[in-house]
Parts: structure tokens; sequence; C-alpha cells
């Protein structure tokens, strides 16, 4: 996948795994220690894995030298041609653990396809998560004959129907731009064998249950699916249900846990003195080696727009990405944040959805976001591949309601930190106040989206 900044894999894990041993001996939590250890000292080498010569000598080129729980765990059981239910939370290495089986059944299976039609379909939420899905296919499959196209929304589409003319093997695809495209009879499913949902959660969120079902409904009774999702709702667990057949079930992440790596604090302050809190974090991350990138989330396009036009006069190079943004913009953005020439990328939450860079060691959320699941999503932009990352939340006293709720989703309490200038000490007594009380807050949210009722949650694009 793409990364800023060149890294030797395997001397960086081998320096994850022995700042593990002296935080076991130090009697860190085992849950996080097990999990690490698990990734950075696991016995099964790549090699042990039945797959196809081309796909071991691009892991040896990568130095993917041992695979990740959820690769270790689901590769096997899609080579047997099992249905998977996987749950696991983003950096994980879950591209690869099905990236890996489909290109491993494209050289050892080779099939010519018909016109219009594809051997595997992948369906993600967002345009920027299906393009870094078949950035990863090429990747991995460098050595392996296949060809792939992508269909998405806000990119004209001849070009993406011209690419389907003749069939190809792999296809990834946002459901509004399929769809659209199928209705026109452009695109025809009636011969995929692989089927993978990405990102279920976020995909529902987005509202695309009925679109997921009609792609569903067109898809061959015959087929492999797959299905991850970072959360398992029961509404999530509902749609599986419907689409696999006596799946494999591999759980890598409990429930809505944030990953295990990330040291993530909330700040209490108030809405004006965000700014000024946030240029002092910048100034501090610019001078971390290796890790000086960092993401800053707005709730709303125009506060993107805002707030990256204000970093840049203040002298912080940034750049915005939204979903009003064409997608030539957003290229252009997350490219310039890659090379580090804008070190700050200010983002909604569909926008940064797929979004992997290594350097990025540090996440603000300027905003809170209104839909507690984002917060899991948010922070996970850090911390890639066993690295480690930092995320600040600034929580003003109108967003109190938010953090509860993210709060009781992640099933834990985010550490306050004060040890700043801005800190507000009445909105860490309304935090508080609030919780020993158990009921309703008296500051609710206001405007839109922060327009009164949390629950009313803001569905709008973004
Ligand atoms: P993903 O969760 O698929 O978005 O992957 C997160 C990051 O982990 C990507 O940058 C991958 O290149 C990296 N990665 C995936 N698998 C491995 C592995 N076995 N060893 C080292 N890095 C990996």
């Amino acid at each position: 996948m793409n990364e800023c900044l060149p890294l030797d894999r395997s001397s960086k894990m081998r320096e994850i795994a022995e700042v593990f041993l002296k935080l076991s001996s130090r009697s860190a939590s085992p849950f996080f220690s097990d999990k690490l250890f698990y990734w950075t000292m696991t016995p099964t080498p790549y090699e042990a894995l039945p797959l196809a010569e081309p796909l071991q000598r691009v892991l040896r080129e990568l130095q993917y030298t041992t695979p990740s729980p959820i690769q270790e765990q689901a590769i096997p059981l899609l080579l047997q041609g099992r249905d998977l239910l996987g749950c696991a939370q983003t950096g994980t290495g879950k591209t690869a653990s099905f990236a890996l089986p489909i290109l491993h059944a494209f050289h050892e299976r080779p099939r010519s396809t018909r016109g219009k039609c594809c051997r595997t379909l992948i369906l993600a939420p967002t345009r920027e998560l299906a393009i870094q899905i078949g950035k990863s296919f090429s990747t991995y499959g460098k050595y392996v004959k296949f060809n792939q196209t992508m269909v998405y929304g806000g990119v004209g589409q001849n070009p993406q129907i011209q690419a389907m003319r003749s069939g190809v093997d792999l296809l990834v695809a946002t459901p509004g731009r399929l769809l659209d495209l199928i209705d026109q009879k452009q695109i025809d499913l009636s011969q995929v064998e692989f089927f993978v949902l990405d990102e279920v959660d976020r995909m529902l969120d987005m509202g695309f249950l009925r679109d997921v079902k009609r792609i569903v409904s067109m898809l061959p009774q015959k087929r492999q699916s797959l299905f991850f999702s970072a959360t398992l709702a029961p509404s999530i667990v509902d749609l599986a249900t419907s689409i696999l057949q006596q799946p494999a079930h591999v759980s890598i992440a409990p429930q809505s846990t944030t990953a295990e790596n990330i040291t993530h604090k909330v700040c209490f302050i108030s809405r004006d003195d965000k700014k000024p809190l946030l240029e002092q974090l910048l100034r501090e991350q610019a001078t971390v080696t290796g890790q000086s990138l960092t993401i800053v989330f707005s709730r709303t396009k125009h506060g993107a727009n805002k707030l990256a036009k204000h970093l840049c006069i203040a002298g912080f190079p940034a750049e915005a990405i939204h979903g009003n943004k064409s997608q030539a913009q957003r290229e252009k953005a997350l490219e310039r944040f890659k090379k580090g020439l804008a070190p700050v990328l200010v983002a909604t939450d569909v926008a940064a959805r797929g979004v992997d860079v290594k350097a990025v060691g540090l996440v603000v959320n300027f905003d809170l976001p209104n839909e507690p699941e984002a917060y899991v999503h948010r922070i996970g932009r850090t911390a890639r591949a066993g690295a480690e990352g930092r995320a600040v939340s600034f929580c003003s006293e109108d967003e109190l309601e938010y953090l509860r709720e993210i709060e009781k989703t992640i099933k834990m309490p985010i550490e306050g930190w004060e040890d700043h200038s801005w800190h507000s000490k009445e909105v860490a007594l309304a935090h508080e106040a609030a919780k020993s009380r158990r009921t309703p807050l008296s500051t609710k949210p206001k405007g839109n989206p922060r327009s009164g009722n949390s629950n009313q949650r803001h569905r709008g694009r973004r």
C-alpha cells in the first residue's frame, strides 16, 4: 500500500517486539502485549502458507515475513473456498488477507472473462477506499497475470464503461455507480466467483443497505463471499447472514475497540481556543521523525475548507479533502500530503476513509464525530501496520454528548489531557457531572450538525 516514507519493515517489527518485551516485563496490559507480540513474533512465516510462488516473491520483496493475525487466520480458510465473516479494524492488514487468496486463484485458475463481466467484485463504501484496494491488488499481484478496473462516482463514466467492455478479472466498485452502470447494461454480475464487501459498517452508515441488497440479488448463487466490518452491530450480522453460506468467523479486535497502539486523549476546551491548541500540536508533530504528518478531522465540508485555509495562513501547509472535491482534487491533495508537501490533511469522515499513510503520527479530532463509530475509524488513520500513533480529540461544551456516545461505543472513558494552556475546567467538570448524574446533559449540541439532538444523526454527504 502507499506509504509516505520508505521503511525497513523487518527492523521496525523487531523494534516493536523489543518495546513489547520491555513493556510486558513492566506489566503492560496482557491484551495489548499479546496482540503486538503475535504480529511481530508469531512463528508462522509467510512461506508456510500455501500461496503461489508469484505471491511469495512479492511478499519477500515487501519484506512481509510474518502474516498479521487476520492474514494468518483468514488466508488458509479462504484458500479452502470458505465464506468469511471478518471483524477487523483498520490497519490490521485485512486487505492482504483477501487480496492474496483471490490473486492466488487468478494465478492457479486463469480464465478468460466474458464482456462486461468480472470474476471478482469488491464493494467499498468510498472511492478512496476503492482506489486503495485497487492499488493493493496491483502491489500484491505484481507477478500475477490479471486485469482490474474501478468503478466509482465523481468522475466520467465513459472510461469505466470502456474498461468493462471486454470483461475484467477484478472490479472494485462503490455501490451507487456500480448500480448506475448495471442499469445501463454496461456491467453484468452473472459471472462473479468472489464477492468481497469491505467496511460494511461504513457502507450501512452511509445508507447503502438497499443498494448492497440489490447488488447481492444479481450475483450467482455459486460464489465465495467475504464480508469485512470493523464493528458487528446486529444489523450487520443480519446482513452477513443473508449473504454468507456457513461462513468461518475471524475476529481480530473486540467490537468497537480502538487500535491498541494508539494513545488517545481528550482535551476539554472552549470552541474559540481550538485553533491555537491545534497549532501548538502541529508545531510539535512537525518535529517527530518519520511520523510528522497529521490528519485533522472536521465534521463539515465547509469547516474543513475554512480550517485548511486558516492553517495555511498560519504557516502550516494544509490540504482539505471532502465530498465536494472532485476526484482529481482529492488525489492531488493526498499526493501532496503523502509527500509531506502539505503535512496537514483536513478531512471529513468519508473522504479520509481509505487513507493509509504510515507517516501519520497524529490524528486530531478538531470536531468530535456525531456518529460514535466514526471515532474508531478516524483514530485508526494513525498507528498503521504496527506503528505507534497519537490521537487528540477536542471537546467543547456543545460536544459533550458526542463524547459520551463515543465512550459508550468504545466501552471506556477517554483519558483527559489537561496539560496545555487552553484546558477548560468548566467543560471538564460538566463532563464529570453529567457522567455521575447519568441523566441527559443540560448542554445539548447546537446547530446543524450540532442540531439539538445527537440521536438525529447527520447523514448528509461529507
Ligand atoms: P490494511 O489494514 O489492509 O489497510 O493494512 C495496513 C497496513 O499494513 C498497510 O500499509 C500494509 O501495507 C501493511 N501490512 C499488511 N500486511 C502486512 C504484513 N504481513 N507485514 C507488514 N506490513 C503489512
